[in-house]
């Protein structure tokens, strides 16, 4: 996974896992443990740098939603100036830094600047909500497939690079992130390219962390559940079959269906 084989890396994209700090890789945790700079945001939990050397320096790069991309280039020369000095340098990025982490521009401004560097992989937030929810994202005889997909765009004026009427129709698991704030917009381009009624969608905040929480209805009831619960950042969505292979969910599933009868 490194750059080039011939120079030793100085800085490592480490994937922190989906919340629980337990949920890091062992390479993740020793290289914490290691590093001379620390480099993270608010996704990734801070519980983490409990393990950090108390000399290290922490480097918070948190981004305020709307300014995304000014301060992607930010945070790439952060890295590039960290990594001149000689010290080693950990990125440490929610999740998998290569899932909706761009953990792959990073990757190409230190192959620019020259710097090796390696990847550690991550718990993205889909296979963390699975784990702590026991919602599988394929499930024999429901879903063979899974599809990973921003919500983001949905969320901006400007239209959207995600073709829902053709994600509506692949009829896969399908779990949305970074759709919090669109998830109504989300629910409502899917009906309306013709996703049945009754496809059940979990809402899911703060995954495996101790304040977690599920919020389950179906395609045509999820508003009316929405408008009920208000759940914080960061949430994932869980659209399919699947969700009703979790006990929690078909309970609140059948208590929503009897409600409705
Ligand atoms: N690289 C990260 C994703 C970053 S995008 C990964 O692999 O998980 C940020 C989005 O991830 C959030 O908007 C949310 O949809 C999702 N997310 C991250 N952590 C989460 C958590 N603990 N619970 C639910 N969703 C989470």
């Amino acid at each position: 996974m490194s750059s080039t084989p011939f120079s030793a890396p100085r800085v490592f994209l480490v994937g922190a896992g989906p919340g629980d700090p337990r949920l890091i890789t062992v390479r993740g945790r020793d290289l914490i443990a290691l590093a001379e700079v620390i480099v993270h945001d608010e996704l990734a939990n801070r519980a983490l740098l409990d393990w950090a050397q108390p000399q290290a320096e922490i480097v918070y790069v948190g981004k305020r939603a709307g300014h995304h991309y000014a301060q992607q280039a930010e945070i790439n020369r952060i890295l590039v100036a960290h990594a001149r000095t000689g010290r080693l340098v950990v990125r440490l990025k929610g999740g998998d830094p290569l899932v909706f982490g761009r953990g792959g521009e990073e990757a190409e401004a230190l192959r620019e600047a020259g710097i090796a560097f390696e990847i550690v992989p991550g718990v993205t937030a889909a296979v963390g909500v699975a784990a702590s929810t026991a919602i599988p994202l394929t499930h024999r005889g429901v879903s063979s497939a899974v599809l990973f997909v921003t919500g983001h765009e949905c969320a901006e004026k400007s239209g959207t690079a995600v073709d829902w009427d053709a994600v509506a129709r692949v009829k896969c698991t399908m779990v949305v992130y970074m759709g919090l704030k669109a998830a109504r917009t989300i629910v409502e381009r899917l009906r309306s390219a013709g996703a049945e009624q009754d496809l059940p969608v979990a809402l899911v905040s703060r995954a495996t962390l101790p304040d977690q929480q599920m919020v389950v209805a179906t395609l045509g009831t999820f508003e009316t559940e929405l408008l009920t619960r208000e759940v914080p950042s960061p949430a994932l969505l869980i659209i399919g079959e699947v969700v009703r292979q979790s006990p929690a969910a078909a309970a609140a599933l059948a208590a929503l269906a009897a409600l409705e009868a």
